[in-house]
């Protein structure tokens, strides 16, 4: 943070404030403090007669892998308001939002994914601008090699065993930076 979003200041501090128990940055003019917290990412697992919405990435980053429709929650809106709302601007489709299913921290990248089940209302879908395309997948045909986060790898594999044990429970998860690899294994993969 290089200037005071309050006063303009570019007398910025970074310490503990009084009665608190992590660093902050605080303005030294007007001793705003300035907290940051993890933003919520929001998103559907869309389903129809047993196949799965995925859309192509138009955009940065990973443009071009496959993912489910997801994206920042704004300021406002209800989680599942967001969801839906992901889910027509990247699919241009139209669903129920029902019971959410994988919540994922990702503690290093301050980040939180919900993603929704949804029911598709209909295959009038369509790619939105930041979509190459749109498509339904049965389970076979899933291109995990061109996933384009591991939230959404997680969030398939998981869906797929429990949809085999015929129960879809909340499920609750951390994916964290894999630590770098020891340099006598680097290159090997
Ligand atoms: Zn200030």
């Amino acid at each position: 943070m290089n200037f005071c979003s309050q006063c303009g200041s570019a007398r910025i501090e970074t310490r503990i404030p009084e009665g608190d128990s992590l660093p902050r940055f605080v303005c030294a003019e007007c001793a705003t403090i300035h907290y940051q917290n993890p933003k919520v990412v929001v998103g559907c697992l869309p389903e129809w007669d047993g196949q799965v919405l995925l859309c192509r990435r138009a955009i940065e980053p990973r443009l071009g892998l496959w993912t489910l429709p997801a994206g920042f929650l704004e300021n406002g809106e209800t989680v599942t308001a967001g969801a839906a709302r992901e889910t027509l601007e990247e699919a241009g489709a139209r669903v129920e939002v029902g019971d959410l299913y994988t919540l994922i921290s990702l503690p290093q990248i301050h980040q939180v994914y919900m993603m929704f089940r949804a029911r598709l209302l209909d295959t009038g879908f369509a790619a939105g601008p930041e979509s190459l395309e749109v498509a339904l997948f049965d389970e076979a045909d899933i291109p995990w090699e061109t996933l384009a986060f591991r939230t959404i790898t997680r969030t398939l594999r998981n869906y797929f065993l429990d949809r085999k044990h015929g129960a879809l429970p909340l499920r609750i998860s951390s994916l964290e930076r894999r630590p770098p690899l020891p340099p006598d294994l680097r290159g090997a993969g």
